[in-house]
């Protein structure tokens, strides 16, 4: 086993990218994007991550790149805080494409840029690769790294229907490039089954909007136009910022709509066909994403590299290591999504007045 065709240069795609040039394998990473991004909403390394990406050596990169957040605030409709709590000080929040791009830049495989996979074709000697635009290759084994809507998934896999429950909540990200915020301190408000969030970025602030929600039968997470509708029905009337938020929405470049989705399967690989990061197991929101794409591939690369001639038993071996990960985060998101948008008045209340009494008692305790 030597070629390695990955498909996604994200969170998930780089970090296996570089595992496996270590390990003395050639893997080719096919991207949709034109190019390596930077920006993106902020997502976390932490817990098991942060211990590959200090082995990795680039640890240093991700600390300048990150955010300098260390507290989430409640707002009501006058911006008065009202509750909030301290975020973990271990964690490195930074922009999800910046962290894609370190990532891949410590990598040095084949990149295709601008380009998917079409078609996959398998037998027991390789896959058989075409690709939209590159010339069709045969590599020994392909791993989709492709995210929520993985295009390898689909060709190996079936239909994401199959594979994606709606978990009652959709998301929005807009970058906001004029926005003026403290850059230690993230601002939410609730509204029952809605929150707004502002979060300062690395110098381009953005704002996330979130809404409770039935499946919208006729969703299309390409439809942008579509997206800037639900977003303003959900939000009309909206107090505190929200108005003004709402009236950037439509000029906006670069706006982020989806379902929050969790992804199941009962295997992650078929024959020489495997998945890894969002494409196997995803909790778009409340799962430590971006941690369980990096710990994954690590994982994946070390199950590779130690059952080189089988690549069954690596596969079976990833996957029955990183399941142990990824299943308690998927239990998680129940507790996580009633902290951030709680559906009442009441919850919301709750929520506040409990995050109140924390820091109380973490102030007299500190006293
Ligand atoms: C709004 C939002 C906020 C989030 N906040 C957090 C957070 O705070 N903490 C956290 O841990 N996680 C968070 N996450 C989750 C986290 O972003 C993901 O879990 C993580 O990015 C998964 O990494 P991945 O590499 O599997 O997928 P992705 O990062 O999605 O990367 C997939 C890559 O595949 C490429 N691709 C897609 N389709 C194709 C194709 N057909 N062909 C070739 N390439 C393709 C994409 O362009 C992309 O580069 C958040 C997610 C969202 C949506």
């Amino acid at each position: 086993m030597k070629t390695v065709l990955i498909s996604g240069a994200g969170i998930a795609g780089s970090t296996l990218a570089y595992w496996l040039t270590r390990h003395g394998f050639e893997p080719t990473v096919v991207e949709r994007a034109r190019g390596r991004r930077s920006s993106g909403n902020p997502v976390d390394v932490r817990g098991p991550a942060r211990v590959v990406v200090e082995r990795m050596g680039v640890l240093p990169e991700l600390l300048a790149a990150a955010t300098r957040v260390t507290r989430l605030s409640f707002v009501d409709d006058h911006g008065r805080r009202i509750g909030g709590m301290a975020m973990p000080s271990d964690d490195i929040e930074l922009p999800r494409a910046d962290l894609a791009r370190l990532l891949s830049s410590a990598a040095t495989a084949d990149y295709l840029y601008d380009d998917t996979i079409t078609a996959l074709h398998q037998d027991p000697g390789g896959v058989d690769v075409t690709f939209e635009n590159a010339a069709p290759g045969r590599f020994d084994l392909v791993i989709g790294a492709d995210g929520l809507h993985s295009a390898v998934r689909r060709l190996a896999f079936g239909p994401e229907r199959r594979f994606i429950d709606h978990l009652g909540i959709y998301v929005a990200t807009v970058p906001l490039p004029d926005l003026v915020l403290d850059p230690h301190e993230v601002l939410l408000h609730n509204t029952p089954g809605r929150a707004v969030a502002l979060h300062p970025g690395t110098g381009r602030g953005g704002a996330a909007f979130f809404f409770r929600s039935r499946a919208v039968p006729d969703f299309d997470h390409r439809d942008t136009d579509q997206h800037k509708r639900l977003l303003a029905d959900a939000f009309a009337g909206g107090s505190w910022r929200i108005p003004d938020l709402l009236d950037q929405v439509p000029r906006a470049d670069d706006l982020f709509f989806d379902s929050v989705s969790r992804v199941r399967l009962g295997s992650w690989s078929t024959g020489r066909i495997a998945l890894l990061g969002d494409a196997a197991s995803c909790v778009s929101l409340f799962g430590d994403g971006s941690t369980l794409a990096i710990a994954g591939a690590a994982t994946l690369a070390d199950a590779l590299a130690a059952h080189r001639d089988d690549h069954a038993a690596a596969l079976r071996a990833y996957e029955s290591q990183h399941r142990r990960l990824t299943k308690p985060k998927q239990r998680f998101v129940s507790p996580a999504s009633r902290l951030l948008i709680p559906a009442t008045s009441y919850g919301i209340a709750a929520r506040n007045a409990g995050t109140r009494l924390l820091s109380a008692v973490s102030r007299t305790r500190a006293a």
